[in-house]
């Protein structure tokens, strides 16, 4: 592949046929020989696909022709080839799974209800105001956030999207109802809805990241308020944003820095965790640290 690319991009609007909009999505992806994945639903449409650079171009042409689509903002990177297994285009009740379809309105101007967009500029403007004050939210799964975050950002208990829901009820971030929050994630799509469900349930200002960590790591790179890697679904599995970034994340083994998730050798966990290249190359630490530290596993490994 010539020049390897990957586009991300998401667009709440509503979609009257999302099965026809399917069809033509992977019609189209799969006859310029694009992969990745593409989730449609009543909502819209959220895609991540790689391919070679011309090809990657005229999908994104193509898809922008369509009325609704004209306005997705498409974010760019650099793949390194052949970063998706296979094609998957699907309709699903959400586009992202909160588990809330009935919380979420949806117009041609997008999602109702959420929190203020902040692009990168405009949000280190509010950190510039308001200093201290502002909390940092994360809106992705814990575990993308043990290699990259922002500074002091609030990691919530999730393995999943489906946990945001029990964890903004929890209580546990009360403290934060009357205090500027801004959340963030990948690209921007989970933060669309988080910020609706945080502030129908008393959180007073929310923002949400416009672009995600993925436009504000190509603005100012590593000299903001970013630390770390960014975690990505595919074969990259970990973005940095130039030369100079440190993963925060700590091999389990030996307890370097490093960005590198890999899976539990227990095949009935599968879980990922951080292992350094270097224990991975000397064959430590085949499990992850809740089935290395559990007796009965360690003896059903060890046969
Ligand atoms: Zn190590
Ligand atoms: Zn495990």
């Amino acid at each position: 592949m010539a020049t390897p690319k990957i586009v991300l991009f998401y667009v709440f609007t509503p979609l009257p046929d999302p099965e026809a909009v399917r069809l033509w999505q992977h019609t189209l992806a799969q006859s310029l020989g694009l992969k990745g994945r593409v989730i449609v639903s009543k909502d819209g449409i959220n895609a991540t696909l790689g391919g070679d650079i011309d090809e990657v171009k005229a999908y994104v042409r193509a898809t922008k022709s369509y009325e609704p689509f004209r306005k997705a903002d498409i974010k760019w990177s650099n793949g390194q080839g052949d970063d998706f297994p296979r094609l998957s285009v699907k309709v699903r009740p959400e586009l992202v799974t909160f588990g809330t379809t009935d919380e979420i309105t949806v117009t041609t101007d997008g999602v109702q209800g959420g929190g203020v967009h902040l692009g990168p500029g405009a949000l280190h403007k509010l950190l510039d105001e308001r200093g201290d004050e502002v909390v940092f939210f994360d809106g992705r799964n814990a575990m993308e956030a043990q290699i990259g975050k922002f500074r002091d950002a609030i990691v919530p208990d999730t393995e999943t999207t489906r946990d945001f829901i029990a964890e903004i009820e929890s209580g546990k971030y009360d403290d934060l109802k009357d205090k500027p929050v801004v959340t963030y994630c990948t690209g921007g799509i989970r933060c669309e809805v988080l910020s609706v469900l945080m502030k129908n349930r008393g959180f007073d200002e929310v923002y949400q990241l416009e672009g995600g960590i993925v436009r504000y790591g190509e603005t100012f790179g590593n000299t903001g308020y970013w630390d770390g890697s960014l975690y990505v679904f595919d074969k990259r599995m970990h973005v940095e944003f130039g030369e100079g970034a440190e993963s925060i994340g700590h091999c389990v083994e030996c307890g370097t820095r490093t960005p590198e998730f890999v899976n539990c050798a227990n095949l009935e966990c599968r879980k990922q965790y951080l292992r350094c290249a270097e224990c991975t190359a000397a064959g430590l630490q085949p499990e992850c640290t809740d089935c290395a530290e559990d007796p009965a596993l360690a003896e059903a490994a060890a046969g």
